[in-house]
């Protein structure tokens, strides 16, 4: 078991550094010892796969992609973690920590410069505050990786991996499904972090498709669609979309007409085909 999930060595390794945990950087911990070895060996990495991390905090994560992955780039905002994470991740000579922010930082660079042409995937517990943004970023992107897995808020998991077409369906459905094919793995429970959130999380991982689910001629559309679509989920899809595109409504509703759609239909009952079909018609 890591000396990482183990509350009161965190507790010492933390204050010894006088390192207090910021809610607005979504600093929980986890400290459940299961996680981190299921998370490392789920997520794809190994003798030939490096790992890139998102926010390592203390380094519980860190210390079980290095045991696995040939190589780990971690990529931490917040300075005060840096003393930290070079006590606690001291026996590990494959693991290169930057100080960043992930949503700023040139990935595709990064890529390039630390593992050349080799394999990679994305492994993080992200902070919650920036899940969607960073998992979009990534995603848009294209970057050369097989797979995210990332732990995120339980109702962002299961929103996130909704089938398009689904009542639990969204916009972020709809484009995580154009990148990848998204799987929810396993859900974790609140009292696995250290502070403890309100919510529980889930480990998905997002495998990387080589070409979209469906041809579209012009990809900005398709999300701005997407987008507008569901921008107010009470609302029809044509009047969201005719208030979302700043369109006549009668216009909408010829257009989705021909294109074969409901006149009172949701954007939730839509398909990625219905979604790429909408598109081509506006
Ligand atoms: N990986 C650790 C674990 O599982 O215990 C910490 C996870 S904690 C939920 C999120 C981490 O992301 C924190 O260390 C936080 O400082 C870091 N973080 C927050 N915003 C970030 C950003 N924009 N870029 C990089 N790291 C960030």
């Amino acid at each position: 078991m890591s000396k990482l999930t183990d509350i009161s060595y965190v507790r010492a390794v933390l204050s010894k550094h006088g390192f207090t945990f910021s809610k607005a950087l979504g600093q929980n911990f986890l400290v459940n010892p299961s996680v981190c070895p299921k998370m490392a060996q789920m997520c794809g990495c190994g003798e030939n796969t490096g790992a890139i991390e998102i926010g390592p905090g203390a380094g519980v994560l860190t210390a079980e992609l290095a045991r696995t992955a040939y190589k780990v780039v971690a990529v931490e905002l917040d300075k005060r973690l840096l003393p930290v994470l070079e006590e606690t991740l001291a026996g590990y000579d494959n693991v290169k920590v930057i100080n960043a922010d992930a949503m700023k930082l040139d990935f595709v660079k990064l890529i390039r410069e630390e593992f050349g042409g080799g394999e990679v995937v994305i492994c993080a517990n992200l902070p919650y505050y920036i899940t969607s943004p960073v998992i979009m970023r990534l995603l848009e992107e294209r970057l050369p990786v097989n797979s995210l897995t990332v732990m995120v808020q339980k109702e962002a998991a299961e929103r996130i991996c909704a089938e398009p077409g689904t009542r639990e369906s969204g916009a972020i459905s709809a484009a995580v499904h154009y990148y990848s094919e998204p799987e929810l793995l396993f859900k974790v429970s609140a009292g696995s972090f250290l502070p403890a959130p309100k919510v529980d999380s889930a480990v998905i991982r997002l495998n990387i498709l080589k070409s979209p689910p469906v041809d579209i001629s012009d990809e900005g559309m398709f999300f701005r669609v997407v987008k507008a679509a569901f921008s107010q989920r009470r609302k029809t899809l044509a009047n969201s979309l005719s208030s979302g595109l700043s369109m006549p409504k009668a216009q909408v509703s010829a257009l989705l007409k021909d294109a074969g759609i409901k006149e009172n239909a949701r954007a939730e009952e839509m398909t990625m085909q219905d979604f790429a079909k909408i598109t081509e018609m506006f």
